[in-house]
């Protein structure tokens, strides 16, 4: 059984994933995501611009061959060599690893850190040894990262006869860390146990969906279906796994448990404002009705302003670059009766200023049009653009009082029937359907990156017409709150609490 530090580092994020990749049906699997290759090349030129013009070896045959790739990072170390870049590190057999069982097949173990860096020392290979350097994109040090970085320093002291040397964690900022390996050898182990003791007894673990995590796994429709089928609680926004451990002790593992359970049992594990939402949550799914979450609808639909000119307006971004390439408004004039779309887009990244120009043109050609949009994300976006460009603190100001987040308006008031509270949700439960099916925003930030590289127009296009989408399903969502805010009988949220509780 080979048992790398990517299974590892798999297992803490979803124990299910290794289980399928070692036990998975490969033809349920889907390929892998665009975003991920574009990950992982972000990994490689991040390592590469922190080797900068340093002078480093790397084995060369390719990780694939990972017996070979290990060999020569053998053979590197005991030249002595300051630098090796994706070395390969592995060991057959447990020796040296506290694990509270034995186990009679054979395990190799295997990680490829991003960089061993030569120290004075002592070692099978003279007076040095190497220390693992982990380099990583996330902007925070994650546990998870620890944890693969433990282990391959584990495995490294183990293959070249050294002590223990704490690892260095660099993450984007280039802020680097310490990893305390007192603390997490032991949780390293712990977890190194757990996937062992998972994958000899292959017990399954129940399926769980997470949209942060199932977004980029091949499993997802996989899982996505066992979910379904089983009805699993996880496709009810709010369970969370911790929670989801309280519901199992309190016996409530399907909609209509959770929908009947006890509200005071509930509100001592969870809380009253969570016990509160999730009960209600179970109703608007078991009986498919939106409902009202907190205040009148009167009250609600004061916080939606209605204008005869209303602008509804989405971004495209690339986080790697800090740039926002695509500025997408819709203006809705009723009292023209036309819907007109302009998409401000930066053909290339120095023209992020002009589009910001042009979008401010747009918007202050009516200043009393309320602007839509459903995110936080617009909202940190022209504060980043007009400090940027050097927009007037005024302007910046009355820019922002007009934007209207329908995010913050349906998750503050309403309960819908839905398993999350994204945009591409809610408008398809509303019967709203994007021209580009199957694509998300991630997939567009990978257009954009092959546009840069192949000025493929039909890439550009297919960008427009996804952001464009955006705006229409904001726009749907708008007027589909307006009319439920308009009609909605209050008396329905009682009447489902009756029904609960004959
Ligand atoms: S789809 Fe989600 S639950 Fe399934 S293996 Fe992947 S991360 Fe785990």
């Amino acid at each position: 059984m080979l048992l790398s530090d990517v299974v590892l580092l798999d297992y803490k994020r979803c124990n299910r994933r290794p289980f399928l990749d070692f036990y998975g049906d490969p033809n349920q699997q889907e390929a892998q995501r665009d975003f991920l290759f574009k990950l992982r090349e972000e990994n490689k030129k991040q390592v590469l611009e922190i080797l900068a013009d340093s002078f480093y070896h790397q084995p060369e045959t390719a990780f694939q061959d990972w017996q070979t790739s290990g060999q020569e990072t053998l053979a590197l170390m005991e030249q002595g060599v300051d630098c090796i870049l994706n070395g390969v590190l592995w060991q057959t057999g447990l020796a040296g690893w506290n694990l509270p069982f034995s186990v009679r097949e054979t395990v190799t173990l295997l990680a490829s850190p991003s960089l061993l860096v030569k120290q004075p020392g002592s070692s099978i290979f003279g007076d040095w040894q190497y220390e693992v350097v982990s380099v990583k994109l996330g902007r925070r040090p994650k546990p998870e990262y620890k944890l693969v970085a433990a282990f391959q320093a584990k495995l490294l002291a183990l293959m070249q006869g050294s002590e223990l040397v704490n690892p260095r964690l660099i993450v984007k900022s280039r802020s680097e860390y310490r990893i305390n390996l007192t603390t997490w050898v032991s949780r390293m182990e712990e977890i190194l146990t757990a996937v062992l003791a998972m994958l000899i007894s292959r017990q399954e673990p129940e399926v769980f969906i997470s949209r942060q995590r199932c977004n980029l796994c091949q499993w997802q429709s996989f899982c996505y279906d066992i979910a379904q089928e089983q009805a699993h609680l996880s496709l009810l926004p709010g369970v969370t796994p911790s929670r989801y451990e309280v519901l199992k002790k309190l016996g409530l593992t399907s909609l209509e448990n959770l929908a009947q359970g006890n509200h005071f049992l509930l509100a001592k594990e969870l809380g009253k404002d969570v016990a509160f939402d999730l009960k209600k949550q179970a109703m608007a799914t078991l009986y498919q009705k939106p409902l009202l979450k907190s205040g009148s609808p009167a009250s609600v639909l004061e916080t939606i302003p209605t204008a005869h000119r209303e602008i509804y307006f989405d971004i495209e971004a690339e986080p790697e670059r800090n740039l926002d390439y695509l500025l997408g408004v819709l203006i809705v004039d009723y009292q023209q009766q036309t819907e007109t779309f302009y998409p401000l887009i930066a053909e290339t990244p120095e023209q992020e200023a002009e589009i910001w120009e042009k979008f401010l043109e747009l918007v202050f050609l009516d200043p009393h049009a309320p602007i839509f949009h459903y995110s936080k994300y617009e909202v940190e976006t022209i504060r980043r653009l007009a400090a940027l460009y050097r927009t007037s603190r005024t302007q910046e100001q009355l820019l922002l009082k007009r934007l209207v987040d329908l995010h913050d308006r349906v998750t503050r008031y309403m309960i819908l029937p839905t398993e999350n509270y994204s945009l591409k949700t809610i408008a398809q439960w509303l019967g709203f359907q994007w021209r580009e099916t199957g694509v998300s925003g991630e997939q567009c930030v990978c257009w954009y990156d092959q546009w840069l590289k192949t000025r493929d127009r039909d890439l550009l296009k297919a960008i427009i017409r996804y952001n464009e989408d955006d705006c229409r399903a904001t726009y749907e969502l708008k007027n589909w709150l307006v009319q439920f805010l308009s009609s909605h009988d209050p008396k329905t949220e009682q009447h489902l609490h009756q029904v609960q509780s004959i």
